[in-house]
């Protein structure tokens, strides 16, 4: 196979190294590409081992990111010989992902979280500041050493205004600094070491009472966890069966915490039952919704949850192997998981024979590498595989053809680590809790210009404005403007609606969604239409471009708000309304995926709740 090499490009001893540490030393000196006559070794046939690795792609270019700061073609090439992959198609991933460079960088990169919840609290100041003394985004530091680079959410809500600090080298790092100044990331740009990283823990945090959030900031070695009466559930998961299992989750009614609400038994249930043994498990931790940050929280601060949650969904359903689909800008989540797994699997809670019950599961954890279309259940499995993170068409659902063609359970954090506490009762105690509809406890993420920031947990039934009350209400005596319920891809409340019950049923019956569990409150001084502007221009560059109404429709809609932004409707607001209206529900109804069906929903919600164009003309 000819892969089309990119010519005269070879790689650094230290990038070969780095592909190295990832793909193994090469067995021989041909694995892949063009073969050489003569030398021992070279009888493999076609270059199908070495493709049979694909879905080390992502790893890989991690690898060289991290070594350089950047794909240079002499790396891709070596990457592309090693797995035999042509460069054109491995470009074609590389280029999907924000966190990945083919263009030269310098080792060390700040990127400034401009999303949402930091728009709030001042990150517009920030870059503002930034640009007055380094010049625009992407322009390096006198010593070619640095930059700096707008990013979308970080995920660091609670702490905003937020960065990250990657470093490349042979040490490489990636440092959260949150909340912080310009006055400390200038110093840091400049090559100053960067602050510790922050250690906050959610406002509930170790309350006995409380289902979720109990454990966290008491359980970070597998003695505490243990202590705190972890691993108990599997115990008892071994001691049911994995059928009993599976009842126990349905009586439940637990559905899944991620935005989709799907019943998380009918899914482990219709997995159990392929006549397919090949089964995988896969971990949802890549959310990436602006303002939500529950799990990034569980996974730092609670990981043998996550852990021993996913164990038991495993047994469950058969399956042998699992992968943690985790953000690339959660270092501290990927270090904690890190630690947890080395000692979950030292203690016989994973591996060929988990707590001598003859059931082998081993978990991997895939780093993505900021897309945010890769919290899309078919997307991630592409991406684990190596290729883009598009999502894929439905049917087949991933129950029957998942990653890597195969029988798939996909659940996201939240969800998995409620299994727990279903199995420590019963499905039917669990049900209990909460409403008919919505059973059990909730994580929200509350932000913005909320006086106690944070992740809190609340049984299902609460009202929002009892939530927000919780989390001591807007700060400074000002005046609640609305409520971003649900995220980005949710809808505004206004002021007048806090009796709005925080439950599946009740927010669909306001016309609201609870989505992945985002409430970022907006105080009277937030200016709601570049709020909205950052809304469409999130979609628009976070499309996946594969399908016309949400690669086109999103621009499209951007446009449109830009155009009553200035005062210059198109025909009038009435028509350019009824415009934007069109392109939302042509999202809605042509999009192959959840990003675009929702990419208009905020701002359609902003026009018909808030009407803030209501009096323009
Ligand atoms: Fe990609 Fe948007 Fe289509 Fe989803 S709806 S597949 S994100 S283009």
């Amino acid at each position: 196979m000819d892969l089309k090499l990119i010519p005269s490009a070879e790689p650094t001893p230290g990038e070969r190294a780095a592909l190295d540490g990832v793909l193994g030393t090469p067995a021989s000196s041909w694995e892949g590409g063009a073969r050489v006559a003569g030398v021992s070794g070279n009888t493999a046939a076609g270059g199908h081992d070495a493709r049979g690795r694909r879905h080390l792609l992502l790893p890989a270019l991690w690898a060289l990111q991290e070594h350089i700061g950047w794909i240079s073609p002499g790396g891709l090439n070596e990457l592309c010989r090693r797995l035999t992959v042509p460069p054109a198609d491995a470009f074609g991933v590389a280029s999907f992902y924000g966190l990945l460079a083919l263009e030269p960088r310098p080792p060390r990169v700040v990127h400034v979280c401009e999303d949402l919840a930091c728009r709030c609290v001042g990150s517009e100041e920030i870059i503002e500041q930034l640009e007055r003394h380094l010049g625009p985004e992407g322009e390096l530091t006198d010593d070619g050493q640095a930059t700096w680079l707008r990013s979308p959410c970080l995920g660091q809500c609670d702490r905003a205004p937020a960065a990250i600090v990657t470093i490349s080298g042979d040490e490489p790092a990636e440092l959260v600094q949150a909340p912080v100044t310009t006055d400390e990331l200038l110093p840091v740009i400049a090559g100053a070491p960067p602050a510790a990283e922050p250690t906050t823990l959610p406002p509930q945090a170790g309350d006995a009472e409380l289902r979720l959030l109990r454990r966290v900031g008491r359980a970070d070695s597998l003695v505490a966890y243990e202590a705190a009466g972890g691993y108990s559930a599997l115990r008892r998961a071994l001691e049911l069966g994995p059928e009993a299992v599976v009842a126990e989750v349905k009586a439940s009614k637990l559905v899944g915490r991620g935005g989709a609400a799907f019943p998380t038994g009918v899914k482990w249930e219709a997995v159990a039952s392929q006549p397919e043994t090949t089964r995988y498990l896969v971990c949802n931790a890549d959310e990436s919704e602006p303002g939500t940050f529950k799990d990034r929280v569980l996974l730092e601060r609670d990981p043998f949850a996550v852990i021993e949650a996913m164990t038991i969904a495993a047994y469950a359903t058969g399956c042998g192997h699992g992968y943690v689909y985790l953000r690339g800008e959660y270092p501290q989540a990927h270090q904690a998981l890190g630690r947890a797994l080395a000692e979950a699997r030292a203690a016989g809670y994973l591996g060929a024979d988990v707590l001598g019950a003859g059931f082998a599961f081993e978990i991997e954890v895939r780093k993505g590498a900021g897309a945010y279309i890769c919290g899309e259940e078919t997307a991630i499995f592409n991406s684990i595989e190596g290729q883009r993170g598009e999502p894929r068409s439905k049917p087949p659902f991933p129950v029957q053809h998942g990653l890597f063609g195969k029988p798939t359970v996909i659940n996201n954090v939240e969800t998995l680590v409620n299994v727990l506490d279903v199995l420590l009762g019963s499905g039917d105690d669990y049900a209990a809790l909460g409403t008919d509809g919505s059973s059990g406890s909730k994580l929200f993420c509350l932000s913005g210009c909320i006086e106690r920031p944070g992740v809190y947990e609340v049984v299902f039934g609460e009202t929002l404005g009892e939530l927000i009350a919780r989390a001591g209400g807007v700060p400074g005596g000002r005046q609640l403007q609305t409520v971003l319920l649900g995220g980005a891809a949710g809808g505004f409340v206004g002021p007048h609606e806090l009796d709005l019950p925080l439950t599946f049923e009740g927010a669909r019956a306001a016309g609201a969604t609870l989505g992945s569990g985002v409430v970022m409150v907006l105080d009277d001084t937030v200016e709601l239409l570049p709020f909205l502007q950052r809304i469409a221009a999130f979609f628009r560059d976070e499309s996946c471009g594969q399908c016309v109404p949400c690669r086109v429709g999103t621009v499209r809609q951007e446009e449109s708000l830009s155009r009553l932004v200035a005062g210059n409707a198109r025909g009038g607001v009435v028509r350019e309304l009824e415009l934007m209206r069109e392109l939302g529900q042509c999202m809605r109804d042509a999009s192959i995926c959840g990003l675009g069906q929702t990419a208009s929903s905020a701002i359609e919600s902003a026009i018909n709740r808030l009407k803030v164009f209501e009096g323009t003309r």
